[in-house]
């Protein structure tokens, strides 16, 4: 382990997730696994003191840092002040990620060890952003990136798993020590990737099969037959996608892969349009 908490200088501020990477050794293991171009245009989340930031940035021409302490935010720009980085001083979720590719341009390659509390809302904002974004390499809790990557029928597999595996293809990296950090987590961390589909392999009606992924999970223990009645649709709707539908309602929806979710989005689109 190649650990250095002598660059640390601000009073790390737990209520912004401020778990800063120490070893050296991590930091160069997830920039050499993102095998950089010096086309690709990189935003990072929470570069903190930059323990990624150095070494991204001597490898690509335009580094975008979106850092939300403006204290920390200062330092990075005087630290690593040069032409090809630019630290923006604002919460990630607030960023537009539209402004800062041109039409046509190669889409921002995402990275980012990030505060861990706000780990499920970046994920979402950044598949909402994915037409922007043609990857996210991101440092996580362990057990959510189980969640993210986990297979049909096992416990991690939920949400998560489904609307990340609809959107693009997850990947478990690797895992990184407690240890690593300073202060330390109470967790083990894992580099995720995720590489968002150009184009979506699915036809389906996005926003019902969300719905329907998210009403059946939220009722989880629950058969198909008896979830899908949380549809927040009229109750003769709701029965006659019950009575009619050709599929296994017997079934959980941790037994569903993402194309068994498309399927039967699209059978329940049949009944809706048919009336
Ligand atoms: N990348 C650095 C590293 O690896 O040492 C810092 C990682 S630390 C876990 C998370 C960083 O995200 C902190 O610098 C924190 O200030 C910043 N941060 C927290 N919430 C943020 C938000 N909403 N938008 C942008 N940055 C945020």
């Amino acid at each position: 382990m190649s650990i250095n908490t002598s660059r640390i200088f601000v009073k790390p501020k737990k209520s912004l997730g401020q778990n800063f990477l120490i070893d050296d050794n991590i930091a160069k293991k997830i920039v050499a696994s993102l095998s950089l171009s010096t086309q690709d245009v990189i935003v990072e989340i929470g570069p903190g003191e930059g323990a990624l930031t150095k070494f991204i940035i001597e490898k690509v021409s335009r580094l975008i840092a979106v850092e939300i302490d403006s204290v920390v935010a200062a330092e990075l720009m005087r630290k690593f002040s040069c032409e090809k980085l630019e630290v923006i001083n604002k919460d990630i979720l607030d960023l537009k990620f539209s402004e800062l590719t041109d039409k046509g341009e190669k889409k921002i390659r995402l990275v980012g060890n990030i505060p861990y509390y706000l780990t499920s809302e970046i994920l979402f904002n950044t598949i909402d952003n994915r037409s922007y974004i043609s990857d996210f390499t991101v440092m996580i809790q362990r057990e959510v990136a189980q969640r993210i990557a986990a297979k049909r029928g096992t416990k991690s597999y939920g949400i998560l798993s489904l609307l990340t595996q609809f959107y693009g293809k997850p990947e478990i990296l690797f895992n990184v020590s407690a240890n690593c950090f300073y202060p330390k987590p109470t967790v083990t961390s894992a580099v995720v990737r995720i590489v968002f589909y150009d184009e979506l392999p699915y036809s389906v009606d996005e926003d019902l099969f969300r719905l329907i992924v998210r009403t059946t999970f939220g009722k989880r223990r629950k058969t198909l037959r008896n979830g899908l009645k949380f549809l927040p649709f009229d109750e003769d709707v709701v029965q006659k996608i019950i009575g009619s539908i050709d599929f296994p309602l017997e079934k959980r929806p941790e037994e569903l892969t993402v194309e068994e979710f498309v399927d039967l989005t699209n059978k329940i689109t049949q009944i809706i349009e048919n009336g």
